[in-house]
């Protein structure tokens, strides 16, 4: 008897050396490597092994034995290409937008205050309330919104909803009765409380001034963290991104990721942004930069708000908007804070990342990078420009002389140029989401989408970087047209330039020896279908480390 045992247990474990050489081999596909080939390759396999690429090799040269014991994913003709790259997102926005009141794409004034009705009889009367995504420059009417509009259809529950873009945010009666708002408040620094002529507030909070909400606003967000992640990340998965910048995170909030990781829910390579709130300093003062769970958690990055938005006349600029005279925007941290914040990052070694959209905002960056660190011709530092949406043409010249990083997102330039040019006129408009002078004269940029401000999708993304129109093809030939960019530098915005802003380039990013098996599979070939086929591109599967994650 003990024989047999012997025997069976000898016989297993030769089946599973045999069946688990841990190798899995994908093949019979289109390959993009994003390894100095831009373009899919055929008959080439990709070989993984545990967490990592062993190979990348031509399927008729690997060693039939080892095929044998592999297991295979058979293409079948689908393209096989690095894990995306998101350079710019807020996971838990991006969550919260998908359980909470999404108003992201109504078209009306109406239609946006009927979606909150509805919702709102679905709720607990009394219950802060959260929504995100409503766009009034999409209504007739381009008026900001009102308090009283809220009211007609919240009456009951305290209500919220963030702008798109995050910069401003709407609330009924009830809101700021309970947040205390009142006449007597007074703005806060870098925030704006819109007000009747009789002083008092009209239902809209802009920039700063939506920390007036404080705990009720955290409130109405926090949801259920869990829920909200797990959200977040499926939908990252579901759009081929297995690497996340998550920017403008709290501190106090690190305990969640942390959390959710030793759960194993997250699987997503996360890299924090750390916002500059009340907690940021002591936390910076007392941690050097960290690494979790095998580097898919690292916090080791600051983010820092120096205007708000164009949308919403927040970013700041040398000269006054064309349609608000006299107005320049917002300045939301002090240069001194700047200065201060950037030091100490330095000092510390974390990167820093300042939110930049207005040519002043830019410019003022610019000078405190230079102050802090100097050039960055070896790369050390890394400094983000985040946005850099209007820039002086001096200033694209010195970020790319000085090897700043400017992380944008094309789709705010599609979203945008519905009022670009009456905001800051045809002339200024000229040197605004100038990806090509950027790449022109040296610089590399990390492309993002600032979910939850638009949709995740890397593939709209690349859509708009080629051809600067809306999904209808408008307009006509594109939005300042040379400022488009080519596939090849589209792919590499959600790859290889991701990959080096995040301080990833030696592990993600491309298909080599080694590399993080992070992998999606695409129903088509994106390096070389038409551009208005970006648009439909389906993620089939996505794999991190070698796990698939999404299918
Ligand atoms: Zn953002």
């Amino acid at each position: 008897m003990t024989k047999l045992i012997r025997k069976c247990t000898a016989l297993l474990l030769f089946i599973l050396l045999v069946s688990c050489s841990g190798r899995t081999v994908f093949h019979n596909g289109q390959v993009l490597t994003m390894d100095g080939h831009y373009t899919s390759q055929e008959n080439l396999a990709v070989v993984v092994k545990g967490e990592r690429i062993e190979a990348v090799e031509p399927f008729a040269s690997l060693d039939p034995a080892m095929l044998k014991r592999a297991k295979s994913v058979d293409l079948d003709g689908s393209l096989l290409m690095p894990g995306l790259i998101e350079s710019h997102g807020h996971l838990f926005g991006a969550g919260m937008t998908r359980l909470g009141l999404d108003l992201r794409g109504i078209n009306t004034k109406e239609g946006t205050l009927a979606a909150v009705g509805s919702y709102l009889s679905k709720q607990k009367p009394g219950k802060w309330v959260f929504g995100s995504g409503w766009d009034q420059t999409d209504w007739v009417d381009k008026e900001f919104p009102t308090a009283a509009d809220l009211d007609t259809v919240a009456s009951d529950n305290p209500v919220a909803l963030h702008r798109i873009g995050g910069h401003s945010v709407w609330v009924n009666s009830l809101a700021l009765k309970t947040a205390g708002i009142t006449p007597q408040t007074t703005d806060p620094d870098g925030g704006q409380i819109l007000r009747d002529p009789a002083g008092r507030p009209t239902g809209i909070l802009l920039d700063n001034a939506a920390q007036l909400l404080g705990e009720y606003d955290m409130a109405a967000r926090g949801g259920n963290p869990l829920k909200v992640i797990t959200a977040a990340q499926k939908e990252a998965f579901g759009n081929g991104i297995t690497t996340f910048h998550d920017m403008a995170f709290p501190v106090n909030f690190l305990p969640v990721y942390r959390w959710l990781y030793r759960l194993g829910v997250l699987k997503l390579n996360l890299r924090v942004y750390l916002v500059d709130d009340e907690n940021l300093e002591e936390y910076l003062a007392s941690k050097e930069p960290q690494s979790f769970h095998d580097d898919r958690l690292r916090i080791a990055a600051v983010k820092v708000f120096l205007d708000g938005a164009m949308g919403s006349f927040g970013a700041l600029l040398s000269e006054p908007y064309s349609d608000k005279p006299g107005h320049i925007g917002l300045q939301t941290t002090p240069d001194q804070r700047l200065l201060e914040l950037a030091r100490l990052a330095e000092n510390r070694g974390y990167q820093l990342a300042v939110h930049a959209i207005g040519d002043l905002a830019n410019t003022k960056t610019i000078a405190a990078f230079e102050e802090v660190i100097g050039t960055d011709r070896d790369d050390r530092y890394r400094w983000r420009i985040e946005h850099a949406q209007f820039l002086s043409p001096g200033d694209i010249i010195k970020i790319a002389r000085n090897h700043y990083i400017p992380s944008m997102q094309p789709r705010h330039a599609t979203t945008d140029m519905k009022w670009a040019i009456s905001r800051i006129g045809p002339q200024r408009t000229e040197t605004a989401y100038a990806w090509r002078a950027l790449i022109e004269a040296g610089a590399i940029i990390p492309g993002g989408s600032d979910v939850p401000v638009e949709p995740m999708n890397p593939f709209w993304g690349m859509y708009a970087a080629e051809t600067r129109q809306d999904h209808q093809g408008n307009p006509d030939g594109g939005f300042y047209p040379d400022q488009r960019l080519t596939r090849t530098e589209a792919l590499k915005m959600y790859t290889l330039w991701g990959a080096f802003a995040g301080f990833d380039e030696q592990r993600i990013g491309m298909f080599k020896s080694g590399y993080q098996a992070d992998l999606i599979i695409v129903d088509r070939d994106v390096s070389r279908v038409p551009a208005q086929e970006l648009i439909e591109a389906q993620v089939l599967a996505t794999y991190v480390r070698g796990k698939r994650v999404y299918e």
